[in-house]
């Protein structure tokens, strides 16, 4: 029997006890990225969160079937229904096609999940892989009225869906037209594009055909048709950012609902923002904050995961590098705490209460919709202890890693978290090199790292240093 697990649901605006609706198992539908560009730190940190939803379900003793898509078309620069495309503003920026921009973009974000320990998706659907889909979804919902024309698309016609408003708590009569979405010749502000008509005047390296003749899904429908097809007409759970709500995930339930005339999504739940100090983060403005460039400035993808753990999720977080040198302080603390316990053997016998009652603790906190901040004070408390055997207390730590995904098994046997700011820094932008196939710039940083009196060894996870 699984333990109750209670999420905040979007849906309620409460929190309430997760109940799958097939046995123990959850079936968890996450938006994924738009591969035009890099993720920034701030989408990451959606990633994450996501990631402490998986596995605190599975701590919790459910099974998790989790999908994930790419955004490989239809996505518009406005996030609405007019302008360009991100992927081909994307590729054009690269001279590249979108098909070779889309492949870069995924890789690269792959691996930041990798780096920060998120546990990679059961199924990884590509919108462009699913195309008939989407077309059969638009189909079902003309078929019902729900779908009219207009100069550049078939819409859906939310006036038809009195529900519409509920999800996002939307004042639908006072949406200014123009403010959320660009009305056009749409009948409403809020109507938005199942199908895009190819633009008159501009070519894209993006078409397929369809009964309305030739264009492109709209962003939202991909979502549905591939959420539904992985994950059956209703599901239980789908994550994303808080800016989701009002527009792409009440357009998700409406499209879906409409089609299949019942419940899309029992939970929905939404990770808060992380912002700059300039206000919300922009991948299209300036230079994008990215987890390469965290680790240019000398820090860990550890690093930003302990950061982004010792704040809700449901809390925004106002990114600073004095945020992150503080986060940085923090876990290395940490791990050199759980260091002194390396060679503590392993746990043999009964536990003790003391050992009984952190362990309860600190589920009690993590099943109370991911307490994440209270659930490290509880490690803290746990390494510190006087209650505690060594024995124990690395136990615990080990135990609770699995659920923070902290890498503190690593960290306490390598010496890594030891390097000075300075030389990360080189031994990250070293990884960059290589990832990148900048061999020369690997050569001449691997020189400087010898020079300063680091040996350089080459490993699957990147370059590993020891003072030699
Ligand atoms: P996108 O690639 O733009 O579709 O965004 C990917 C994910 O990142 C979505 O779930 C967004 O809601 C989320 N997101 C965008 N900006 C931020 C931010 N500043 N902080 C946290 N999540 C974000
Ligand atoms: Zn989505």
């Amino acid at each position: 029997m699984p333990k109750d697990l209670f999420i905040h649901n979007t849906l309620t605006r409460k929190k309430e006890k997760f109940v799958p609706i097939s046995g123990n198992e959850a079936r968890l539908y996450t938006c994924g990225p738009t591969v035009y560009h890099y993720a920034h730190i701030g989408n990451l940190r959606t990633y994450v969160f996501e990631d402490l939803l998986v596995r605190a379900l599975k701590r919790a003793g459910f099974g998790v079937k989790h999908v994930m898509n790419i955004t490989d078309v239809g996505h518009l620069v406005s996030d609405g229904d007019d302008g360009e495309d991100k992927m081909e503003v994307g590729a054009r920026k690269a001279g590249k096609t979108i098909w070779e921009i889309a492949e870069y973009y995924s890789k690269v974000f792959f691996s930041d999940l990798e780096k920060l320990n998120c546990l990679k998706p059961q199924i990884i659907p590509k919108a462009t892989d699913h195309i008939p889909e989407m077309i059969e979804l638009v189909q079902k919902l003309e078929a019902k009225g729900f779908v009219y024309k207009t100069g550049d698309g078939m819409y859906y016609d939310t006036s038809k869906f009195p529900a519409y408003p509920d999800f996002g708590r939307l004042d639908v009569e006072n949406l200014e037209a123009g403010k959320r979405v660009a009305v056009g010749d749409k009948k409403s502000p809020t109507d938005f594009a199942l199908w895009k008509f190819l633009p008159k005047d501009k070519k894209r390296q993006q078409e397929w055909d369809s009964p309305w003749g030739k264009g492109f899904p709209g962003w939202h429908i991909e979502c549905s048709a591939m959420a539904m097809k992985y994950l059956g007409e209703t599901f239980d759970l789908h994550c994303g950012g808080i800016d989701h709500v009002t527009v792409h995930h009440t357009n998700e339930i409406a499209q879906s609902e409409a089609a299949t005339g019942h419940r899309y999504v029992n939970y929905w739940l939404h990770g808060e923002f992380l912002n700059e100090d300039s206000g919300k983060m922009s991948k299209s403005k300036g230079e994008t904050l990215t987890l390469a460039v965290l680790e240019r400035e000398g820090f860990t993808a550890m690093e930003y995961r302990f950061l982004l753990l010792q704040a809700h999720y449901r809390a925004s977080i106002r990114f600073s590098f004095d945020a992150m040198k503080a986060a940085q302080a923090g876990y290395r603390g940490l791990v050199e705490r759980l260091r002194a316990l390396k060679d503590a053997p392993a746990l043999a016998g009964e536990p003790s209460n003391a050992y009984q009652a952190y362990r309860n603790e600190f589920d009690k906190a993590v099943f109370d919709d991911l307490n994440l901040p209270q659930a490290i004070a509880i490690l803290h408390g746990a390494v510190k202890s006087g209650d505690l055997s060594a024995s124990e207390k690395k136990a615990l730590a080990l135990d609770f890693d699995g659920m923070l995904g902290l890498r503190l098994a690593e960290a306490m046997n390598v010496g890594e978290v030891d390097l000075p700011a300075d030389v990360q820094a080189l031994v990250s932008a070293r990884d960059e090199a290589r990832r990148t196939k900048q061999w020369a710039e690997s050569d001449r940083l691997r020189g400087e790292l010898v020079a300063l009196g680091y040996a350089v060894e080459d490993t699957a996870k990147g370059t590993k240093v020891k003072k030699g």
